[in-house]
Formats: structure tokens, C-alpha cells, sequence
């Protein structure tokens, strides 16, 4: 039996991740603040095992609570032992000098404290496992080109990927290293690129290229990019390119696309 983490599963790329993930041989435990009716209706048509924990990530003492209590009860016996940091928000979005104190420190808890921690609380659960460890960090592309009016979602994907970097140095020297890998997964239309395309273009001057891209169809589908990320997930070089982008791959195969 397999378990997979997964937080942020309520809805979005989680959700459609969540749903692809459901199965009789997967122990799946998610978290995000809102249930998700339809994973668990699905969880119970497919016998699956579901774990829903109903937490809001911005809140870090209660997050690392939760964080430790389900690393720490990991079965010994698993097969594969992975943990997908994927909650995420795009907020706040506007000039540096103009930054909501309050949506600034929810960002940076969410989207690098709750990563980092849950990685932590993984990592230390896990020492003494004997199978594969996996962590898969949902970057950005905004992790790595500038973007004005999104310093701190840019800044806090960019977190991310070098805490990746930095993970996948000290587990290299370690017997039975976990792998890390800190994925952009594509531009996906999910409620995250709704909220974008109402930004005011005085706040986030490139909103038109994101109207644009709804408006010409070149958005991904959630399950298009969960089905991309699951074939990644399963790759045998997992962890060799730390920070990486599923657009790098071709969309048909587990194949790199160039
Ligand atoms: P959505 O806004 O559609 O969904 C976000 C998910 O994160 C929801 O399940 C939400 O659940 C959860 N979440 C948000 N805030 C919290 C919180 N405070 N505590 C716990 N969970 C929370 O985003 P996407 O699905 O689009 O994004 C998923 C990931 O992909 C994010 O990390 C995002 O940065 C990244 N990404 C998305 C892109 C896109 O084009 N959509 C592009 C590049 C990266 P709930 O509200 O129930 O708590």
C-alpha cells in the first residue's frame, strides 16, 4: 500500500490530482480548509481510503500539529511514502510598496512555511523507512521570471525551488536519501487563474496575458495537468532534476518532449 500527502485538495489542480489518485491501493491523505463531497462520494464508490483533514495551512502552529501527527503514524510496511505541497494562493497581488500586511504573512505561511514544515515533519517521519520517499513541491514558472505585482507569489515559488535544492543536497548524503522535486505544472484553469484574470492591470500589468490565454483555450485543464503530474510522479528518475516544469515533457508520455 501506497500513501500519498496532499494538501490543497479541496479544489483546483488538488482536487483533479486528489481524484486521480483515488484508489483501492493508495492510502490518500488530504488537507485543505473546505471538504471536498464529491472526492469523498468517489472515495466510497471506489473503496479507496481517504484521509481528510479540514485545516487552514496559514495557521503554522496548528498546521505543524497535524503535519507531525500524520508523518509520525506512517505504516512501516508502505510501499512508497509520498507528500504533495500543492495549496497555494497567488495573493497578495500589488506594488511592493503597497503590500496588505495581513495577505503578505498568509502567503508566506502557506505557500513556504506549510511546505517547508510539512516536508520537515515528512523527512523526520520517515528516516527509518526502507522504501522511496518521494516530495513533489508545486512550483511556478512565476518561481522563475519576474513578474510586477506578484513579488511575493514569485518570491515564495522561488522559496521553494531552492528549498528543494537545498533538501535534495542533504538527503544526498544519507542512506536511503528521499527525492524532491519543486514542479511548475503549467498554466491551469482552475479558480486560482479566475482570480487573476480580475486583477486590475494596475496591480498586475500583464493581466491581459492571461485573459488572452483563456480566451485562445491555451489553458490546461485541471485533470490534463493532474494527469501530467501523476505520470511525472511516477517517474524512475524522480528527483534528478530537482527543480523542474511538466512542460519540459511531452504531453503523451513520461518522455522528455525535445
Ligand atoms: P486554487 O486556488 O484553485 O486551489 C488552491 C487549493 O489550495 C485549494 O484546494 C484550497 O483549498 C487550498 N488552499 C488555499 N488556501 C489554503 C489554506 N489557507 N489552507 C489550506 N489550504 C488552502 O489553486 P490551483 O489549483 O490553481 O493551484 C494549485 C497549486 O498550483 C498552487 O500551489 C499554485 O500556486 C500552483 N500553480 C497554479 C497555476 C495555475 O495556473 N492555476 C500555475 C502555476 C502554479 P481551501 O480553499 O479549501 O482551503
Amino acid at each position: 500500500m501506497e500513501v500519498v500527502i496532499l494538501t490543497g485538495a479541496s479544489r483546483g489542480l488538488g482536487a483533479a490530482l486528489a481524484d486521480q489518485l483515488l484508489s483501492s491501493e493508495r492510502r490518500l491523505v488530504c488537507i485543505a480548509r473546505k471538504p471536498n463531497p464529491l472526492l469523498e462520494q468517489k472515495a466510497r464508490d471506489r473503496k479507496a481510503w481517504l484521509d481528510y483533514y479540514l485545516q487552514d495551512l496559514t495557521e503554522i502552529e496548528a498546521s505543524d500539529m497535524l503535519a507531525q501527527s500524520i508523518c509520525d503514524e506512517l505504516p512501516a510496511d508502505a510501499s512508497r511514502l509520498t507528500l504533495i505541497n500543492n495549496a497555494g494562493m497567488v495573493e497578495p497581488v500589488a506594488r511592493a510598496s503597497a503590500l496588505p500586511n495581513d495577505q503578505l504573512v498568509r502567503a508566506l505561511n502557506l505557500n513556504v512555511a506549510a511546505a517547508m514544515l510539512f516536508s520537515s515533519r515528512f523527512l523526520k517521519g520517515t528516516e527509518d523507512f526502507a522504501g522511496e520517499r518521494r516530495i513533489l513541491n508545486i512550483s511556478s514558472g512565476a518561481a522563475r521570471s519576474p513578474y510586477a505585482g506578484w513579488s511575493v507569489y514569485c518570491a515564495t515559488k522561488a522559496a521553494l525551488d531552492m528549498f528543494s535544492r537545498c533538501v535534495k543536497l542533504e538527503e544526498a548524503v544519507r542512506p536511503n536519501p528521499a527525492r524532491i522535486v519543486s514542479l511548475a505544472p503549467g498554466v491551469v484553469d482552475t479558480d486560482m487563474q479566475a482570480t487573476v484574470r480580475e486583477l486590475d492591470p494596475e496591480d498586475f500589468p500583464n493581466v491581459e496575458r492571461f485573459r488572452n490565454l483563456k480566451a485562445t483555450n491555451q489553458l490546461a485543464s485541471a485533470e490534463e495537468a493532474a494527469r501530467r503530474i501523476v505520470l511525472y510522479m511516477a517517474r524512475a528518475d524522480f528527483g534528478t532534476t530537482e527543480v523542474d516544469d511538466v512542460r519540459n515533457y511531452s504531453t503523451s508520455s513520461e518522455q522528455p518532449s525535445s
